[in-house]
């Protein structure tokens, strides 16, 4: 079984881990340098960037976690967990502690790009290599994928319906990306339960490295 760690600072850890464990992994929580030397791969929650940027550096993670990574550490990113895999993060807050992104993955996202007054909402994708039905996405304060890189493949965008219709310019928008052997959402897959077709995905990735 792969060794799939989930960085458990805050964020939706337990329900990562509970995917994670029903996609045939054995799910560990990350907390100090040893458990994610131990890992073959780790899973980003979602959460709070910012204070995810803040834990990191308080549990000595930080640059571990980014010379991982660098060397190849297969990643997953949900919201939060995609905006710290970033290489850019747009729009930050100058009055605000800043974002750190660990630069795994070639794209710019902004936070809370989907707008003030909708926080969030649900949707189905089609998602590029996963192919029996479309993956219901939970998006909460959520970024999107504003600029990719050369080698980013993108998996998923915002369709147009009733759903995304008036979230100013929500259609079109990237939602999930992939870059080698990191892969990162905007939305929520964890949150879904019964579908683990998007950690199983990722846990095929951990296994072909
Ligand atoms: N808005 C949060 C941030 O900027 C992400 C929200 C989430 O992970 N659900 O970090």
């Amino acid at each position: 079984k792969p060794v799939v760690g989930v960085l458990a600072l805050q964020g939706g850890v337990a329900e990562h881990l509970a995917a994670l464990e029903r996609s045939g992994a054995d799910a560990r929580p990350v907390r100090r340098p040893e458990e994610l030397a131990a890992v073959h791969g780790i899973v980003l929650p979602g959460g709070e960037s910012t204070t995810m940027t803040r834990l990191l550096d308080t549990f000595e993670l930080y640059e571990p976690l980014r010379e991982r990574l660098a060397a190849g550490l297969p990643a997953f990113g949900s919201c939060a967990g995609m905006i710290m895999l970033a290489r850019e993060v747009l729009d930050q807050d100058p009055q605000l502690p800043a974002v750190r992104p660990l630069g795994a993955l070639d794209v710019a996202v902004r936070r809370n790009a989907f707008g003030r007054q909708v926080d969030s909402f649900e949707t189905d994708l089609e998602f590029t290599g996963i192919t029996d039905g479309p993956v219901h996405a939970v998006f909460i304060r959520a970024p999107w994928v504003e600029k990719v890189g050369d080698g980013v493949e993108v998996l998923a965008s915002v369709p147009e319906d009733p759903d995304t219709t008036g979230r100013g310019g929500a259609a079109g928008r990237i939602v999930a990306v992939r870059q080698g052997p990191v892969l990162a959402t905007a939305f929520h897959p964890e949150l879904v339960s019964g579908d683990e077709r998007v950690h199983r995905y990722f846990a095929q990735i951990v296994r072909a490295q």
